[in-house]
């Protein structure tokens, strides 16, 4: 035990660690470490409910130097206390500097070291900064790691329990990192347990993580805590998150660590945040094993909950039905005598423009063992009938030659209908002035090219996020009106498109509750062309210095005129009635020369006719004196329309 081998490897690392620490002094002095703020919103809303404060060192080369690497040596050597509590006090002048301007404040954790615990009396200096600062306590919530609780229990538990008292809110971070049992959980008095999502990402231990985190989840539900995920990254993990129960998410999915300014900038907007903080107890969900296990349910009661099931066996072309229950031979339209033949090869039994999408679906599920993947498949019925089957698949087991899949299905023929065959793109989105969509049809998909993943991200799932600029404001305008009763439509409004260009379309939207809380129900059409033609017309009515008058006989005999383009009005001065009467007024028979006391159809037909396929120079006077000379024509129109004739009026002085 005397003798001790020199390592240069740990003298550099000492080296390194007194660089920092020294470095450290200077850079606090100098507000050179400061803290970001990163969001934890509530789902489903997005909603930020708070924000956890992370110390950020900015370095002098303008780099960020990460708190993973210098608080673990500020923990070694005791300064990371000055660190914690330069922090806190930030954070407690910044909250108070929030509410003085006027805002709405939202509960910040900060961070705790367990050397905190043992250098200071962490209560008393956060009792302390309150007060100071006239901050109600709820605004401060601390965060303690797990590994703590786990090594100075004792300490730990008397320290959060004066927190408590004092009405902080004590959250356990980083559980689940592996130091602490479960049934720890149960003897702390913790008000949120902050899960850390990260171990969903590691290829090996993937499905192990999946349990572990599922049994925190049920564990923490039958306590009734709260739980924050940590560490969110994909919409992948999101959504198994949420399956499971999980309501608040802190990650990079939805937010990075922020400079305040930036955080400042966001919880501005009321609509971003929700001030109910952490109230949702994960209620008693059931526990599909815990009754799977004991045999008190029959198995027509169990299929009856499952509904449609089978397990797939995937090898080489050929997939082939190896299990299934009642209710799905009867979801896919086949008796029992029947269906046995159709087990083998029952992709051929699918649509062939679906095929390959049945094959993607069992890709995909093997690659992600624990969600599983989804996707809607159309198959035919005996009777040649097509259903389209929503199916869930799991990946359920590998050998030598195949794969095995277990698969739930339901039949949604009629959605598939309205999502890809309807024509236009149909959509459902929620009444709020984001109009963030809640269902997005295939059709839509097409129509503006974009995918549900580049919706989400792009747009954050707003449809007024995808409306021109110059129209946005006039449809949310529109749809306040609407919920106001006081208009039943709206105008055309241009839609982007994943090309880049905006297309024109009319919104057939109306409101239901048909589908849980009241949202609008909408197929879009896309009228680019019509629209297009509209605004040539626009252009010329305004430009052009003619006019011109379709004459059209609606079958009855009647000639009727319609003006299309307007020149000749704007160029007298005159207003619509001004001109209108002109056109139906006598003085219009002093334009062809003996043309008088005449019935109108018959004068019509008399002026057209002078005109047809000749000009005629027409000396008109008007009603206010002034004498104009015309140029009139008619082209005869060869059409399927009722529109026979079009007339050009053109002034010549
Ligand atoms: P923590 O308290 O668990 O904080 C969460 C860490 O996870 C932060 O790292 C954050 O940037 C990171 N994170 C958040 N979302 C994601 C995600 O989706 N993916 C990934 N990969 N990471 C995500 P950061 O800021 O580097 O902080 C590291 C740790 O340093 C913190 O872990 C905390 O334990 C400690 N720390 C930070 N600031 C302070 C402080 O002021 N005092 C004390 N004592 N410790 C601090
Ligand atoms: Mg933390
Ligand atoms: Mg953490």
């Amino acid at each position: 035990t005397r003798i001790r081998i020199y390592d240069s490897a740990i003298h550099q690392q000492n080296s390194r660690e007194y660089r920092i620490l020294y470095a450290f002094r200077t850079a606090l002095e100098r507000g050179n470490i400061v803290f970001w703020l990163q969001p934890q919103c509530s789902m489903p809303e997005r909603r930020i409910v708070g924000a956890e404060a992370l110390a950020r060192w900015q370095m002098d080369d303008g780099n960020f130097l990460s708190p993973a690497v210098f608080i673990p040596i500020l923990e070694k050597y005791g300064a990371v206390t000055a660190l914690d509590k330069s922090i806190w006090e930030s954070v407690c002048r910044w909250i108070r500097s929030w509410i003085d301007r006027g805002y709405t404040p939202l509960p910040i954790s900060v961070n705790i070291s367990r050397i905190d615990f043992f250098t200071i009396d962490v209560p008393a200096v956060l009792g302390k900064l309150i007060s100071r600062y006239e901050i109600p306590p709820r605004y401060l919530k601390v965060e303690i790691t797990e590994s703590a609780y786990a090594r100075d229990s004792e300490i730990i538990r008397e320290n959060v329990g004066r927190l408590r008292e004092m009405g902080f809110m004590v959250l356990m971070d980083d559980f689940g990192s592996g130091y602490s049992s479960l049934n720890m959980l149960k003897d702390l008095n913790l008000d949120v347990i902050k899960l850390d999502a990260q171990f969903l990402h590691l290829e090996s231990q993937r499905e192990k993580g999946a349990s572990i985190l599922e049994s925190v989840v049920h564990m923490t539900r039958n306590l009734g805590t709260p739980i924050i995920v940590e560490g969110v990254e994909t919409a992948q993990q999101l959504a198994y998150l949420t399956d499971l129960g999980c309501r608040y998410v802190q990650g990079f999915y939805f937010y990075r660590p922020m400079p305040l300014a930036e955080f400042e900038k966001i919880i501005r907007e009321e609509d971003n945040i929700d001030t109910q903080g952490f109230l949702f107890k994960a209620n008693q969900q059931l526990r599909v094993r815990e009754f799977m296990d004991e045999n008190i349910y029959s198995d027509a009661m169990l299929n009856n909950i499952l509904g449609p099931v089978a397990f797939y066996y995937w090898h080489g072309e050929d997939v082939d039905i190896v299990r299934y229950n009642e209710q799905f031979f009867e979801l896919v339209g086949i008796d029992l005598a029947a269906f046995h033949q159709r087990l083998k090869s029952i992709q051929t039994y699918i649509h062939p423009d679906d095929k390959q999408k049945f094959y993607d679906i069992l890709r995909e599920a093997k690659e992600n063992p624990i969600v599983g993947a989804k996707g809607v498949v159309r198959t035919y019925r005996p009777n040649g009938v097509l259903v389209a089957l929503a199916l869930h698949v799991y990946l359920s087991g590998e050998d030598e030659t195949g794969t095995r899949y277990y698969a739930s299905a339901h039949d949604v023929t009629d959605l598939e209908f309205v999502s890809s065959e309807l024509p236009g793109g149909y959509y459902r989105c929620t009444m709020d002035d984001g109009l963030h969509f809640l269902f997005l049809s295939e059709s839509f998909l097409k129509m503006t090219g974009f995918t549900e993943e580049e919706i989400r991200g792009r747009f954050d799932n707003s449809l007024v996020r995808m409306i021109h600029p110059r129209d946005a404001e006039n449809v949310r305008q529109e749809c306040r009106a609407y919920i106001r009763r006081e208009i039943r439509g709206f105008h055309p409004y241009r839609v982007l498109k994943r090309d880049g260009n905006y297309m024109y379309v009319a919104d057939q939207s109306r409101l239901t509750d048909h589908y849980g809380p009241t949202c609008w129900e909408s197929i879009l059409i896309d009228i680019s062309e019509v629209m297009h033609k509209r605004n040539q017309i626009q252009v010329l009515s305004k430009y052009m210095s003619d006019s011109i008058l379709f004459l059209c006989d609606e079958g009855d005999g009647m000639l009727k005129y319609e003006v299309a383009i307007h020149g000749l009005r704007n160029r007298l001065g005159f207003d619509e009635e001004e001109f209108e009467n002109l056109l139906n007024s006598g003085t219009f028979c002093h334009w062809i020369d003996g043309c008088r006391d005449i019935s109108h159809q018959e004068y019509t037909r008399q002026f057209i006719s002078t005109i047809l396929e000749t000009q005629r120079i027409l000396k008109v006077t008007l009603p206010d004196g002034r004498r104009v000379r015309l140029l009139a024509w008619a082209d005869r129109v060869d059409n399927d329309s009722s529109i026979q004739c079009i007339v050009h009026l053109r002034m010549l002085d």
